[in-house]
């Protein structure tokens, strides 16, 4: 059912402490842990508990929780003071973006310069 736990998921298995990882920060709605392969010096992963495969579905089923990762990825880039500076977030949606984890997720990366455009 849409929302539940996969049995088959990464991120569903971060969240249920199965897997383990960095955490940054928690909300009753929000996990926040450190990318095991960062692009940045702060690269942090910004995911809903609740399983929706990228963050339009997310935003489309669940419009409050979509809102809960923007404001926490705001939260995450002022505890790691890279909000001075500037810093990214990314919704990688779909293979052809770059997308692996099929859980919907905000990389927040910082802490160095950007090109854009992306690539
Ligand atoms: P995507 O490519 O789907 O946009 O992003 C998935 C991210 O998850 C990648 O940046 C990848 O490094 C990260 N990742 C993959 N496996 C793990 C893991 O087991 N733990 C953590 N903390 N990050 C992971």
């Amino acid at each position: 059912m849409a929302g539940e736990p996969q049995a088959d998921c990464l991120f569903c298995k971060i969240v249920s402490k199965e897997v383990p990882a960095t955490v940054v920060r928690e909300t009753d709605t929000t996990l926040a842990f450190r990318d095991i392969n960062p692009q940045a010096p702060t690269h942090v992963l910004v995911i809903p508990k609740v399983h929706y495969p990228d963050a339009a579905s997310l935003a489309v089923a669940e419009p409050q929780i979509a809102a809960d990762i923007l404001r926490e990825a705001g939260t995450v880039a002022a505890d790691e003071e890279i909000d001075g500076t500037g810093f990214r977030v990314i919704f990688n949606t779909g293979s052809g973006a770059g997308q692996t984890v099929f859980h919907a997720h905000a990389h927040v990366l910082g802490g160095r310069g950007f090109n854009w455009p992306p690539g």
